[in-house]
């Protein structure tokens, strides 16, 4: 199949491999020329915009940073939706909100192309085993045409429902994984303040009921003082933003997301916003006096 694929980062160009290893016939397009290289290297075909990628497509994925980059690339100047979309389908694999997805679907449906959100979860290593989950709002009948493409990137690809359903699961689930980075500093940071090896409380409780994949990302990256990206604060502070406003649209309080964003912002005004989100963790390692790193002595 002719697929098209723009926005080649931490998570795209991982992702991306696996179609081209497929023997798909992949257009790439990013507007960082670098990250361009090694999918043509591979085979891909290099585009120069995202319309040419979608004149070149049947299908298109779209991997980007922000809601709004989302919009720009699909409905803007040299956008996908200025190609010829009839009888296409466009995935867009990014954390977006519902309502940004269905502002594109609606254009899409104007113009015959059947729109879906279709976000991820697994992070960089889930993107480059292809074992990501992936969850697909949109129209049914023509995701599951599609299903085999995405099973290359995803072991786990759920049906959750009509457009913006995908947008919605993924919300949820950030909310509770950017959330719970906050509550493991404030954790660790006190029982390292309390006198405790960190590599002890990890041990500990990566066999008890505070266990979770978050916790491990946490731990592998802090412990060894490591904050390349992987997943960046800048993008915690964005979907944890996401979360907040559509519990103002719905009326939903969120109080305790509302006071999570603010901890991502202050990161970002430290100059931490690329940094990956263990990074987090050195706005209570500062606070506490302590640092979360682990002693050879395993008390
Ligand atoms: P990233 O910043 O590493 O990659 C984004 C890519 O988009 C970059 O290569 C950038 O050059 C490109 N880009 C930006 N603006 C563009 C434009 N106008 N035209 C073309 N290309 C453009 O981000 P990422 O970590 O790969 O995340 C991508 C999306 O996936 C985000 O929505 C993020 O929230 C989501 N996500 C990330 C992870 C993760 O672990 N990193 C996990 C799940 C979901």
């Amino acid at each position: 199949m002719k697929i098209g694929f723009v926005g080649l980062g931490h998570m795209g160009q991982p992702m991306v491999k696996h179609l081209i290893s497929s023997e798909h016939n992949v257009t790439v397009f990013d507007i960082n020329k670098e990250v361009m290289e090694v999918p043509i290297a591979m085979g891909a075909k290099a585009a120069y915009s995202p319309r040419d990628v979608m004149e070149a497509s049947e299908l298109v994925f779209t991997s980007l940073p922000t809601p709004e980059i989302v919009e720009e690339i699909a409905l803007g100047e040299g956008g996908l939706m200025e190609a010829s979309v009839k009888g296409k389908a466009y995935f867009d694999l990014s954390t977006t909100d519902p309502d940004t997805m269905k502002r594109i679907a609606a254009i899409g449906a104007q113009q015959g192309i059947a729109v879906f959100d279709s976000p991820v979860s697994g992070g960089t290593d889930g993107a480059q085993r292809g074992s990501l989950c992936i969850m697909v709002g949109g129209d049914e009948r023509i995701f599951r045409e599609y299903r085999s493409i995405l099973k290359l990137m995803g072991t786990q690809v759920i049906y959750c429902g009509a457009l913006g359903s995908g947008a919605i699961c993924k919300i949820v689930n950030n909310l509770i994984g950017m959330t719970t980075n906050l509550v493991l500093s404030e954790a660790f940071s006190l029982g390292v303040k309390a006198g405790m090896n960190p590599q002890m409380l990890y041990d500990v409780i990566s066999e008890s009921s505070g266990n979770s994949f978050t916790l491990h990302n946490f731990a592998n990256g802090l412990f060894k003082r490591d904050f390349t990206p992987g997943f960046q604060i800048n993008l915690a502070e964005k979907d944890v933003g996401l979360a907040v406003d559509m519990g103002k649209t719905l009326g939903v309080p969120m109080i305790i997301s509302s006071i999570a964003r603010q901890r991502f912002i202050e990161a970002q005004s430290k100059g931490w916003g690329k940094d990956a989100i263990c990074g987090i963790a050195r706005l209570q390692e500062e606070a506490a006096g302590i640092l979360i790193e682990p002693t050879k002595d395993s008390s």
